[in-house]
C-alpha cells in the first residue's frame, strides 16, 4: 500500500461511505468516516446486486465474502397479476451475476474492511466546507478531500450545493422485510395492478420480499390479491418488520465536486430502485 496520499473524511457510514473508506485506503489515505448512528446499521430488508456492484466490490477486494452466500442457481420470474410467466431467467444468466443479501450482512462485511480506529460513529457532521473543513457537534477537523457519502437528505450537498433543490417526493411507498424462511417457488417480481412486488431468496435460507406501490398505493393490503406465494408471506410476516418508506428523489447537481469535495451515492444522486442499472437482462421473453 502507497502510504501518505493525504487525509480524507468520509462523511457517512452506508454503504457508498464504507466502500469509498475502502477504496481510499487501498490508494494509501489515511481516512475517517464519520456515522452519525452509534453503530454501522442498515434497514431490516434485502439489496440485490447486480453485476456492475459485484465488479466494484470485486475491486475492493469484500467480493468474495459478499459471494459467500450466493444463491443457488434457482430459476426465476416476472409475471403479471394473473400469475402470468412473462420472462423467465436463471441466476446463471446473469452475465457478471447476481447476488442477493441481507443490507446488515452486507453493511457488516464493508465495515470489517475498514479499521475501528478510521471510524467514528455516533459522530454526526453538522457542517462542511469545500476547503476540507469537517464540523462536527464540537469540533472541527481539516482533511485534504472531504466524500459526501451522506444518503438523500446529504447535510454536505446541503452547505456546498444550497441551489441543489429540494427532495422530491414520488408519492410511491415501498415496503421491505425479510422472512427467516426460504423463499417458496415461484420466485421473482410480479408486475400488477397496485404496483410491483419482489420474492428474492437472500443468503441463510431467508426471503426478501418488497412491494412498491403506484401513487396512492398507501397499504400492503393491496398487495395480499397477487399471485403466490406473495399473499402468504404477507401473511406470515409480522407487521412491525416492514420497513416502509416513500421513494425519493433529487436532481443530481452539475457537478459532483466542489473544492476539496465530493458527493457519492445517494448524496450524489438518489434514484427510485427501477431506475437502478438492471442486470444484464438476460432473459427469455414469453
Ligand atoms: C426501496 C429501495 C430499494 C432499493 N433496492 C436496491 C437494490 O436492490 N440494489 C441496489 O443496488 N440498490 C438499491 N437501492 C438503492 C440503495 O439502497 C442506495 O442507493 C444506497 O443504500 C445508498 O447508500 P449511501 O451510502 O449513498 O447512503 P445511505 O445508505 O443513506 O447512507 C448514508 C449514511 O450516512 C449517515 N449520515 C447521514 N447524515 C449524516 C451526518 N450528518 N453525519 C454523519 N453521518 C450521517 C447515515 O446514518 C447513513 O449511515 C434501493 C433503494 C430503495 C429506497
Amino acid at each position: 500500500m502507497v502510504e501518505g496520499i493525504g487525509t480524507a473524511g468520509v462523511v457517512g457510514g452506508g454503504i457508498g461511505g464504507l466502500a469509498a473508506a475502502i477504496a481510499l485506503r487501498a490508494a494509501g489515505w489515511d481516512v475517517t468516516v464519520y456515522e452519525r448512528a452509534p453503530q454501522f446499521t442498515e434497514v431490516g430488508a434485502g439489496i440485490t446486486l447486480a453485476a456492475n456492484a459485484l465488479h466494484a466490490l470485486d475491486l475492493l477486494g469484500v467480493g468474495a465474502a459478499v459471494r459467500a452466500g450466493t444463491l443457488e442457481d434457482r430459476r426465476g420470474y416476472a409475471r403479471n397479476q394473473r400469475g402470468r410467466i412473462l420472462v423467465d431467467a436463471r441466476i446463471s444468466d446473469f452475465t457478471g451475476g447476481l447476488v442477493a443479501l441481507h443490507r446488515a450482512d452486507l453493511i457488516a462485511i464493508l465495515a470489517e474492511a475498514v479499521p475501528a480506529d478510521s471510524v467514528r460513529t455516533g459522530t454526526r457532521v453538522v457542517g462542511v466546507h469545500a476547503d476540507g473543513r469537517i464540523e462536527t457537534d464540537g469540533d472541527t477537523e481539516q482533511y485534504d478531500l472531504v466524500v459526501g457519502a451522506d444518503g438523500i437528505n446529504s447535510v454536505v450537498r446541503g452547505h456546498l450545493w444550497p441551489d441543489s433543490g429540494p427532495v422530491h417526493r414520488t408519492g410511491i411507498a415501498a415496503w421491505r422485510w425479510v422472512l427467516d424462511m426460504p423463499a417458496p417457488d415461484p420466485v421473482g417480481v410480479i408486475l400488477g395492478r397496485h404496483g410491483e412486488a419482489g420474492v428474492v431468496p437472500i443468503a441463510g435460507d431467508r426471503t426478501y420480499v418488497f412491494t412498491a406501490g403506484r401513487p396512492g398505493i398507501t397499504d400492503l393490503d393491496y398487495f395480499t390479491d397477487y399471485p403466490d406465494p406473495l399473499p402468504k408471506l404477507i401473511a406470515a410476516t409480522d407487521r412491525s418488520t416492514v420497513v416502509t418508506d416513500e421513494l425519493l428523489e433529487i436532481d443530481v447537481p452539475r457537478h459532483l465536486w466542489k473544492g476539496r469535495a465530493v458527493l457519492i451515492g445517494d448524496a450524489a444522486h438518489a434514484m427510485r430502485p427501477t431506475l437502478g442499472r438492471a442486470p444484464a437482462w438476460p432473459w427469455r421473453m414469453r
